[in-house]
């Protein structure tokens, strides 16, 4: 049984974000093996989540000993953020995917915290509606694809049309079965034509934790808004969920857009797992700070000239 001790320790977001800025990248950190390797899955081999432990935290053993890790991660993050949209070439889709209260809102939080709110937009994927119905299941996502420069975070996402929809059956199996090749297909086309990363997270928590996270939010007025009776019902779909999210990790994890299992019951491991794999994954893009458009010679001149005119004044 997959039982640990979750911590719910939170920061308010003005302290938080302010001790980003401030801090530098630290040398010679507890840095936690390169977990962008560690959990990626690696095109069509089938993944037994049986076999992962959500409690996994690597070498940390609380969210204190990570506390430096995750600053200095977040603050590499707002540097190349910054870089990707001064360069406008490059734009990055995050796809956040999990059982309810596997923590997709937490890492949305925690990740913007690290990133300029210009160059990020987060979009959630509710029921479709019936507009949306009318169309191929791909139309109501595509307008909300990153343009180059942007991160954009997909909170649930096209991955819903092999989830959802197939454990409830909203359409038939030849229907849905088809989707996943139709889904890597459409984000080559985003790799291709749009130097667009795409980086893919599902946050597996178990059984167990996702019950003590529903008490939480029933004990917790702050949390209350998130409950609903659809909670209750998606968890009796347990076992035809993890086959579901077992199919689409194998079907849909190419080389071009990833998978990455996260274990997340820790949430605070979570959002280091998560920050540190876009982290690296950026880093790893080759940005370039555009050349100005400007003849900098002449403005430094310019500049001169004011400078000497407000001393003379
Ligand atoms: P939440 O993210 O908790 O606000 O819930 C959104 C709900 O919308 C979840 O129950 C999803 O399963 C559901 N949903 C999202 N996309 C689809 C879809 N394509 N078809 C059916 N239900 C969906
Ligand atoms: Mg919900």
């Amino acid at each position: 049984m997959m039982v640990c001790e979750t911590e719910s320790k939170t920061f308010s977001a003005d302290t938080f974000a302010a001790r980003v800025k401030t801090s530098e990248p630290l040398e010679g950190l507890n840095i936690e093996p390169n977990l962008l390797q560690k959990f990626k899955v690696e095109p069509g081999i089938k993944v037994k989540l049986g076999n992962i432990d959500p409690c996994y935290c690597a070498n940390h053993v609380s969210h204190e000993t990570a506390l430096p890790e995750m600053l200095s991660q977040l603050h590499k993050m707002d540097q190349l953020q910054n870089l990707m949209y001064a360069e406008r070439k490059h734009s990055v889709l995050v796809v956040l995917q999990g059982l309810d209260a596997c923590g997709k809102d937490g890492v949305v939080r925690h990740i913007t915290t690290g990133m300029n709110p210009a160059g990020c937009r987060v979009v959630g994927f509710k029921q479709p509606t019936p507009q949306d119905l009318r169309h191929d299941f791909l139309w109501r996502v595509h307008p909300h694809f990153p343009a180059r420069g942007e991160v954009v975070i997909f909170n649930r996402s096209h991955y819903e049309d092999v989830l959802v929809v197939r454990v409830h059956q909203l359409v038939p199996v030849h229907v849905w079965s088809k989707r996943y090749d139709l889904i890597n297909e459409l984000e080559r086309l985003l790799v291709v034509e749009n130097y667009t990363t795409v980086l893919k997270f599902f946050l597996y928590i178990s059984r167990e934790e996702q019950l003590a996270r529903f008490k939480r939010r029933l004990d917790d007025p702050a949390r209350r808004w998130k409950i609903s009776e659809a909670d209750y019902r998606e968890r009796e779909y347990w076992d035809d969920y993890v086959q579901a999210f077992q199919d689409m990790l194998q079907k849909t994890s190419t080389q071009h857009a990833p998978w990455f299992v996260i274990p997340s019951n820790h949430k605070w491991f979570r959002d280091l797992a998560v920050s540190q794999i876009i982290t690296r994954t950026l880093e790893g893009l080759d940005m370039q700070m555009p050349e100005t458009a400007v003849d900098i010679a002449r403005i430094r001149r310019r500049y001169h000239a004011a400078e000497l005119e407000a001393k003379a004044s």
